[in-house]
């Protein structure tokens, strides 16, 4: 069954063919990164309009070499997300459901982002451990199988994604400034002891506004110090943080694999990490190949076919959700 993806949550728009929950067939991703770089951040009002125009050319080339009257499905995110953003997607896959006569799916975005693990692990093991770290995200879930979540911790002010995005702003690196942190750390030393919040409070949640904070004081009194020192500094810190509450995680819930999702999920250090947890407590580790860790539509259609095995099919009048909550059901 091949199950149409597609994905307009924030600024990225996307539009995939998955067959059978694992073989992409197709997977084109249009980014307006370029477009809201000079902001600094995502515009909503221009990320939805974008959208509009950037939608039908991708359908269009899908179709290209796959009949739209083949499709099992239509899957799409209708939340979490930027409201206008998510309508654009939604209003698309309603009218194809209609016209094509087959089910719509509403998926949620981050149980996309950890689909996109089983895109490729031939092996899923359960329970597991999830981090999910993304620009809007740092979930870190105990996952007893497909679609059942429990959120363990979570972040209680900026996600790692966001985090990185500051840091980067206060280095004067371009938006976003993930990947070229992760670049630039390759170059430079970890020699700044940045100090990340240890909460008090048992349990596993994460807090990342005073790591913000600690790098943007020491860049002010520090103009001289090496970029690529401070960049590899900061990694380190926010990537031990989220080091620290998986393993306690792991020692207390003691999960069968680990994975790893979002767009934080791509950064280097961070898999190294997880594949080292994964040999000390010799577990499995899986995480999704670069490309699917960040915003796609192959991961919805993924998470869309699981959906669609068990009949969850939506309705027509299936409305956006801008904070719709991991294992949450709108329809
Ligand atoms: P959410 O999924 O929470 O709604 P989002 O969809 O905007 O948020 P993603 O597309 O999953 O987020 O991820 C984007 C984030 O990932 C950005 O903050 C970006 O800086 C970060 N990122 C991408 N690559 C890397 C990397 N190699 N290292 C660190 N961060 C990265
Ligand atoms: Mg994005
Ligand atoms: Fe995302």
């Amino acid at each position: 069954k091949v199950i149409l993806g597609i994905e307009t949550s924030c600024d990225e728009t996307a539009v995939s063919l998955v067959e059978d929950g694992r073989k992409v067939l197709i997977s084109l991703l249009s980014s307006q990164v370029d477009l809201h770089r000079i902001y600094g951040g995502v515009v909503p009002e221009i990320a939805s309009r974008r959208h509009l125009e950037l939608i039908f050319p991708l359908l269009d080339e899908a179709f290209r070499n796959f009949p739209k009257e083949k499709i099992a499905a239509v899957a799409v995110t209708y939340g979490p997300g930027l409201v206008g953003a998510l309508l654009v997607g939604l209003s698309v896959a309603k009218s194809l459901s209609y016209a094509l006569n087959v089910p719509l799916i509403g998926v949620n975005h981050m149980e996309g982002h950890i689909f996109a693990n089983f895109l490729e692990d031939a092996k899923p093991v359960f329970p597991a451990l999830v981090l999910v770290v993304s620009g809007g995200h740092t979930d870190l879930i105990f996952m007893r199988g497909f679609g059942d979540y429990e959120l363990l911790g979570e972040t209680i002010d900026d996600a790692a994604g966001e985090c990185f995005d500051k840091v980067g702003r206060v280095l004067n690196l371009p938006y976003p400034a993930g990947p070229v942190i992760d670049r630039l750390s390759k170059k430079g030393k970890p020699i700044y002891k940045f100090p990340v919040a240890r909460l008090k409070e048992e349990g596993y949640n994460f807090s990342f506004s005073g790591l913000k904070t600690a790098v943007r004081v020491f860049r002010e009194k520090n103009p001289d110090a090496k970029v690529e020192d401070i960049a590899a500094s900061f990694q380190e810190a926010l990537v031990r943080a989220l080091v620290e509450n998986t393993e306690k995680a792991l020692r207390d819930y003691k999960p069968a694999k680990l994975y790893l999702a979002g767009g934080v999920a791509a950064n280097s250090k961070l898999r190294e990490e997880f594949l080292n947890l994964g040999k000390t407590y010799n577990i499995p580790v899986h995480f999704p190949s670069l490309q699917y860790c960040t915003d796609n539509a192959a991961m919805i259609a993924a998470a869309g076919y699981h959906r669609y095995l068990l009949g969850k099919f939506a309705p027509l009048n299936l409305n956006a959700y801008p904070s719709l909550m991991l294992g949450e059901e709108r329809y």
